[in-house]
C-alpha cells in the first residue's frame, strides 16, 4: 500500500519506505494514499488477533509483508483491558507494556519492523516523557541500531527519566536545556541535514511505524464495545502531539465502530482554541502535570487537516477539551473517591471531560500507569501506588545521560560519533 506526503510534493512510497524516511522530502507527514475499507463484522476482538489481521494490509505487496503478522503478534504480547467503570463507561488501559505507557505498542512494532528489515540505523527521537522510554526499551541491545533520545531537562518525572536513561550501550540519552519543542526542532533539522553512512530515522509519533499499530487498540476495543452495546464507541483521548488520536481516526476511517473522538488537552491549549475559535496558533510549550502532553505545536495536526479539510465542520466526530493543572489534581481525587480508580495526570484530562459533561457512555483512554507520576498522584489519593511488575524489573538499572544546550552542531557531532 502506498503512502503520500500531506504536502503533496513528494513521491509516493511504500509503508516500509514511509517508516524508513520518517518525514517526507517536502517536510510533510506520510498518510495512506487510500484507506482500505474492511469487512469487520466477524472479526475477533482479541488485540493480538486484530494486530495480526490489520497490520499486514498496510504492507501488502512488500517483501516484508509475510513477516508482519509475526512482528505484530510479538509487539502485542501484553493486554489492553477494557474495564467497566460505571454503566456504559469504560476505561481502556494502555499501560501494561514494558514502560507502562501506550507508547510501548508503537515502539515495539517499530523495533520489530527494523529488525526484520535488517536495518543498520540510528534512531533519533525527541520525547516529552514516555516515547523515549518506550523506544529505548524496545530497541535496547538490538544489533545494528543506535538510539538517541532527547528529552527536556527537568521536564520529565524522575521515573520517566529513569526509563529514558537506564539502558544498554546502544541507547544515548540527552537532557536538553530547553522544552520539548526545542528537542523536536533539533530532530526535525537533523533529518533534513543528515548525510551520514548510516540511515538516520525517526521513532517519533510522526512515524507511520508507530501510528499504524496504534490503530489496533481502537479497532479491538471498539469491536468489543460494539458487541456489547450495539453502538459506536465515543473515545476520550488524552492528547498532546495528536498521534494517538489520529490513529483512532484512521481506525474509524477503515470501518471500525468508532463514533466521536474527544481530544482531552492540558493547559497547552492550541487544539481547544482551534476548535472554539478556528484560529490555529501554535505556541511555546507550557509545562504541566500531564507532561507527556506538553506540546505547543502538535505535529500530527497536519494529518488531521489532511483527513478533514475543516475539522470544525465535524463536531459529531471530533471535539476538544481544555484542562488546567488544578482540574487535573481535582479530577484525580474525584475519580479515586467516586470509582476507586487510581489514574495518572494524563488520564485525568479525559476524566475531567467525563465528569464535566456527565458522560455515561464511552471509552476513556488511559495512556499511562499512575505509578509513573507518583509525585503528583500519591499526595492526592493519600496512599502509595504499587509499582507494576514491568517497572519493578527496570528499577535497579542505573541512569546515564548527558545534559546539553539545544545546540544543533553539538547534536550533529554526537550523531557523527555513532556513524560507522
Ligand atoms: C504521549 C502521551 C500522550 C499524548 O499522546 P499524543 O499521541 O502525543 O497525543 C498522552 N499521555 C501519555 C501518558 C503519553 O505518554
Amino acid at each position: 500500500m502506498n503512502f503520500r506526503s500531506t504536502r503533496g510534493k513528494s513521491e509516493e512510497v511504500t509503508a516500509l519506505g514511509a517508516v524508513e524516511s520518517g518525514l517526507a522530502n517536502d517536510g510533510g507527514l506520510f498518510v495512506p494514499v487510500e484507506f482500505p475499507k474492511l469487512q469487520i463484522e466477524n472479526t475477533d476482538a482479541n488485540i493480538a488477533r486484530v494486530a495480526e489481521f490489520l497490520l499486514p494490509i498496510f504492507f501488502s505487496g512488500e517483501k516484508i509483508e509475510s513477516e508482519i503478522s509475526k512482528i505484530a503478534r510479538e509487539a502485542f504480547n501484553f493486554p489492553a483491558p477494557l474495564r467497566n467503570v460505571d454503566k456504559g463507561l469504560y476505561l481502556l488501559e494502555l499501560f501494561h507494556g514494558p514502560t507502562a505507557a501506550f507508547k510501548d505498542f508503537g515502539a515495539r512494532f517499530l523495533a520489530g519492523l527494523f529488525q526484520a528489515a535488517k536495518k543498520n540505523a540510528i534512531v533519533l527521537v525527541a520525547t516529552s516523557g514516555d516515547t523515549g522510554g518506550a523506544v529505548a526499551a524496545a530497541f535496547n541491545e538490538k544489533p545494528g541500531i543506535d538510539v538517541f533520545v532527547l528529552f527536556p531537562d527537568g521536564g520529565v518525572s524522575p521515573r520517566q527519566r529513569h526509563q529514558l536513561t537506564c539502558w544498554g550501550k546502544n541507547v544515548h540519552s540527552f537532557a536538553v536545556q530547553g522544552s520539548f519543542d526545542d528537542c523536536q526542532a533539533l530532530v526535525k533539522r537533523a533529518f533534513l541535514e543528515w548525510k551520514g553512512k548510516r540511515t538516520l530515522t525517526s521513532a517519533n509519533s510522526i512515524s507511520v511505524g508507530r501510528l499504524l499499530p496504534q490503530m489496533v487498540y481502537y479497532a479491538s476495543s471498539s469491536l468489543a464495545y460494539f458487541k456489547e452495546k450495539k453502538k459506536e464507541a465515543h473515545f476520550i483521548v488524552p492528547t498532546g502531539n495528536l498521534g494517538n488520536a489520529v490513529a483512532g481516526m484512521w481506525a474509524r476511517k477503515i470501518g471500525f465502530p468508532i463514533g466521536k473522538i474527544t481530544l482531552a488537552c492540558n493547559a497547552n491549549d492550541v487544539l481547544p482554541k482551534y476548535f472554539s475559535t478556528g484560529e490555529w496558533k501554535p505556541k511555546a510549550t507550557q509545562r504541566t502535570l500531564a507532561n507527556a502532553m506538553d506540546v505547543g505545536s502538535p505535529s500530527n495536526m497536519e494529518r488531521l487537516l489532511d483527513l478533514y479539510a475543516n475539522p470544525r465542520d465535524f463536531s459529531s466526530l471530533i471535539d476538544a477539551h481544555l484542562v488546567d493543572d488544578e482540574a487535573i489534581k481535582k479530577t484525580i481525587g474525584e475519580v479515586y473517591k467516586k470509582w476507586g480508580l487510581v489514574i495518572c495526570p494524563h488520564t485525568a484530562t479525559a476524566f475531567d471531560y467525563v465528569l464535566k459533561n456527565k458522560v455515561t457512555d464511552g471509552i476513556v483512554v488511559s495512556t499511562a500507569h499512575a505509578a509513573k507520576f507518583e509525585g503528583t498522584v500519591e499526595p492526592i489519593i493519600g496512599k502509595k501506588i504499587e509499582l507494576p511488575e514491568s517497572l519493578k524489573s527496570i528499577a535497579s538499572k542505573t541512569e546515564k545521560f548527558q545534559t546539553i544546550p539545544p545546540d544543533f552542531s553539538l547534536l550533529m557531532s554526537e550523531l557523527k560519533r555513532s556513524d560507522s
